[in-house]
């Protein structure tokens, strides 16, 4: 069946492609002038890999709808990769901005927003103590390197198929048991496999042999592995990992960049846990640059026991624009008008629908497939089952299959994520824009069974 549906894969892209160029001649003639100045004619190389012949050059983008300079209108699945999660420029964020913008920008101080910011996100996220960044990228890196301080060990443990930014240490994958660099990465990085331990997830006992050498500062990881495909924690395993690292003295941090998806606390909130640490960029300010970590009473005392012994110098941690009057207006916004029980209702229950409407269509079809979801995220996944680590979600990837399924729905006006097939609900994506979605799914699926030509 594989072969088969590659096959047909093969020809569907070569198809969709060409009906890609044919719809887009202006976003290709910028992209042409782009490229004198830009290498590829994008602004961040990561902009090339999306499944199109050239990126689409957006001229707006609001609620659930982003318009292409071509003045085609396009259902947005992929918000940003989370950054817009709450639709594009909520109006509350933008009205948020605009005033700010009148009072200045930033100042390397604070403002009375700052006081507002740390209540809402005590009170959302249940960590007493806050610390700003500009992505969730520097908020890993600096929870990484508080661990470091505050325990005196070096060593970090991470689950294989993890995604946490731009975080050297965390650019590792296991290789018939070894830690090696993941492949792809620009550079060498000496740290990946050096002060990395890498195990799978969902492994409990894995992890309890990692942390046995006492000498693990911090486990980092997003409560559910979303980056490879998705990888839903079985039961207890979260609660079984903040149980070990306690008994190890090895701190731990949840990141949820992405899992802020499952509802308002995040997942962390969802089940009453207490990490160390809880790290959340992409979307926490409406899509501007921002990011926070939180951290509990106990790492707040030691934090301050680092600093009284250290002595004059750059500390390390920490960049200019961070935390500064614009986006701390811009979060204020989102915390208390934007990430609200009603969007996280709407948002929800609408990804609930997309989930069983895939799972139907995939049903239908036979296909070898499934569905997973956290709260507003959505992922389709090419397997029978769940995959139950890293390993398991990377052999399920398959890029030409998503290639020819994210072009067919971009030339009828849907986006999904690239890299896999993530989905994510907005509070300003419709009923009707997930309808579309289904049903252009299922024709797609026709098209690749061999139902439909
Ligand atoms: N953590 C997680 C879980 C992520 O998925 C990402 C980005 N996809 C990041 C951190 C990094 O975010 P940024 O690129 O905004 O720094």
């Amino acid at each position: 069946m594989r072969d088969d549906l590659h096959a047909r894969a093969e020809a569907l892209v070569e198809r969709e492609t060409a009906a890609f160029v044919a719809a887009h001649p202006v976003s290709e003639a910028l992209a042409a002038i782009a490229r004198q100045n830009y290498p590829g004619g994008v602004p961040m190389h990561w902009m090339l890999d999306w499944e199109t012949p050239v990126p689409l050059s957006i001229v707006s983008a609001s609620g659930a709808t982003v318009e292409d300079a071509d003045g085609l209108s396009y259902a947005d699945f992929c918000l940003g990769d989370s950054g817009a999660l709450f639709g594009h420029s909520p109006p509350a964020v933008a009205r948020a901005i605009a005033d700010q913008a009148k009072r200045g920008l930033t100042a390397m101080l604070p403002g009375p927003d700052t006081a507002l910011v740390g209540q809402q996100l005590a009170r959302l996220f249940g960590l007493p103590f806050w610390q700003t960044t500009a992505t969730a990228s520097d908020a890993n890196r600096a929870v990484i390197r508080w661990a470091r301080a505050i325990t005196g060990r070096r060593k970090l443990l991470v689950f294989d198929g993890c995604y946490h930014g731009q975080v050297d240490e965390t650019f590792a994958t296991l290789e018939d048991g070894r830690v090696v660099p993941s492949r792809g990465l620009i550079g060498p990085i000496p740290s990946a496999s050096d002060d990395t331990l890498l195990v799978p997830f969902n492994d409990l006992a894995d992890v309890e042999a990692a942390l046995a050498g006492n000498d693990v500062a911090l486990l980092l990881t997003e409560p559910a592995l979303t980056n490879t495909g998705m990888v839903l924690p079985q039961p207890g395993f979260l609660e079984g990992l903040l149980r070990v690292a306690r008994a190890k003295g090895t701190l731990v941090a949840f990141d949820e960049t992405h899992t802020i998806s499952t509802g308002r606390g995040g997942h962390t909130g969802s089940l009453r846990l207490s990490p160390d640490f809880f790290v959340l960029g992409k979307p926490i300010a409406g899509g501007l640059p921002a990011a926070v970590y939180g951290f509990s009473a106990a790492i707040e005392a030691a934090m301050r026991r680092v600093q009284a012994a250290r002595p004059d110098g750059y500390s390390g941690i920490g960049t200019t624009l961070s935390g500064n009057l614009l986006t701390m207006a811009a979060m204020r916004a989102c915390l208390t008008e934007v990430m609200t029980d009603i969007s996280y209702l709407h948002m929800t229950s609408l990804a609930a629908a997309l989930a069983d409407g895939l799972d139907a269509a995939i049903a239908t079809r036979a296909l070898p497939w499934c569905v997973i979801r956290l709260g507003a995220r959505v992922e389709l996944v090419f397997r029978e089952t769940p995959p139950s680590n890293g390993a398991e979600a990377r052999e399920a990837l398959d890029p030409l299959m998503e290639r020819a399924l994210h072009l067919y729905l971009l030339n009828r006006g849907v986006i999904v994520t690239p890299f896999h097939n993530m989905m994510l609900v907005s509070p300003a994506t419709s009923g009707l824009d997930v309808e579309r979605l289904v049903t252009l799914m299922g024709e797609a699926f026709d098209i690749l069974t061999g139902r439909a030509g």
